[in-house]
């Protein structure tokens, strides 16, 4: 039986623009009761065949489109060219040279929405976010391994993302070697431990991987600010690079636990690290307060839109803490702000900003326009991917 899914008249456009999401609004019918998680086709509101993708009937993104064309098929021969062509891309960005761990698998900049796949070493380990790419669970696993280098697949799915589809978290081996819980990433020199199963996401921020850099900042004799700095690979660099002082500030204790022994695999004397279990915002709230500065500061906070709705607050959020860090900022200081909220535009994030500085009566530069790392490629159809935005600032 065939299944398929027929969209109102006029809303076929986003997907002849190839963005892969149909939303709830824009479906009329739903022929031939399929599954969670089936192949169904998608046509318009004439009958004509537009596309073929994974039905989701408890979020408000019903379908992810897989293909656009007619002759792919769904099946395993599908998901072993997408994961080819997603390691061929990542091979040719020469990234070995200078880390033993990326993104594999980007969800819809890969062309397979839902699926996301990070590689620690001989390690892959997946996020399957969504209930069409859980039914390709063990598949998927099985073609990881076939990747050279893969020996074991292991799975992250514990997060709640997984309850908009109705899914139960999950956490543990997949497939292939039981592996050590604790990965030592390299990255441009540095080292971070990677907690597989019980760190944050899969246990890393690759996406900042270049720029935790601090390329084209003087660091040297600097006092360092690195707010929501999680395994604190910038307050690390930063010092690894000649900062005089480095104060990392996460609310996790593991966090901050994890950025310890981060500093210890890097021979850092962490008696000339602080840090800071506190609340950013709070944590600069006490700061100007206290009338402390820095020279350079951090601020990389957690998604703080998870959607559309939530952009206005979120916005409210960024402001915040840019005007905050802002006035802590002393003359020819530099701040480095990021937002990982897809929904917000990197346009918007700047405008936020700017809005911002003036409160904080302060005219910085933009020195750098800052994005993800190049394994977490963009999408020139699906703006949703273009998801962390950062600006380098010098006052
Ligand atoms: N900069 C990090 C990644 C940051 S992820 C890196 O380069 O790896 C965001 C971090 O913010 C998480 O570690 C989380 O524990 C922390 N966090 C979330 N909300 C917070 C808050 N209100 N105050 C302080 N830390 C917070």
């Amino acid at each position: 039986m065939i299944t398929s899914i027929q969209l109102k008249s006029k809303r076929k456009g986003s997907v002849l623009r190839r963005h892969p999401w149909i939303f709830s609004g824009a479906v009329e019918q739903i022929d031939g009761n399929p599954f969670p998680g089936d192949t169904v086709e998608i046509r318009a509101s004439d009958g004509t065949w537009l596309a073929r993708g994974a039905y989701s009937p408890e979020s408000q993104i019903v379908c992810r489109i897989l293909t656009w064309n007619p002759e792919e098929l769904i099946d395993r021969e599908f998901f072993r060219r997408r994961l080819a062509a997603a390691y061929a891309y990542r091979e040719g960005l020469g990234l070995s040279d200078v880390t033993n761990g990326y993104r594999l698998v980007f969800g819809e900049s890969d062309g397979l929405p839902g699926l996301v796949v990070d590689r620690y070493g001989s390690i892959a380990v997946g996020q399957f976010l969504t209930v069409g790419m859980d039914r390709w669970k063990v598949v998927i696993s099985e073609l990881l391994l076939e990747l050279p280098g893969i020996d074991s697949v292991y799975e992250r799915s514990d997060t709640s993302a997984r309850a908009r589809e109705g899914l139960p978290e999950a956490n543990g081996l997949l497939a292939g070697d039981k592996i050590e819980p604790m990965f030592l990433l390299q990255e441009y020199g540095m080292k971070l431990w990677v907690d597989i199963a019980g760190g944050q996401k899969t246990g890393a921020y690759l996406d900042q991987r270049e720029n935790r850099r601090l390329e084209g900042i003087d660091v040297v004799g600097k006092s360092v600010l690195d707010c929501f700095c999680y395994g604190g690979g910038f307050g690390i660099r930063a010092w690894m690079r000649g900062a005089a002082s480095v104060t990392q500030v996460d609310s996790s204790e593991d966090a901050l636990d994890l950025a310890r022994r981060n500093a210890q695999a890097n021979d850092l004397e962490s008696a000339q690290i602080t840090y800071e279990k506190a609340d950013v915002f709070q944590f600069l709230r006490s700061c100007r307060d206290a009338r402390r500065t820095y020279d350079i500061i951090v601020l990389d906070p957690p998604k703080l839109a998870e959607n559309q709705g939530q952009v206005e607050k979120a916005c409210r959020g960024y402001k915040d803490l840019n005007l905050l860090a802002l006035k802590l900022l002393n003359p020819g200081g530099r701040l480095l702000t990021f937002s990982c909220s897809g929904a917000v535009t990197p346009e918007l994030f700047r405008k936020v900003v700017g809005d911002a500085a003036r409160d904080a009566g302060k005219t910085p530069r933009i020195a750098k326009v800052l994005q993800q790392a190049p394994d977490h490629p963009l999408s020139l159809d699906i703006p949703e991917a273009d998801y962390l935005t950062g600006l380098d600032l010098s006052l």
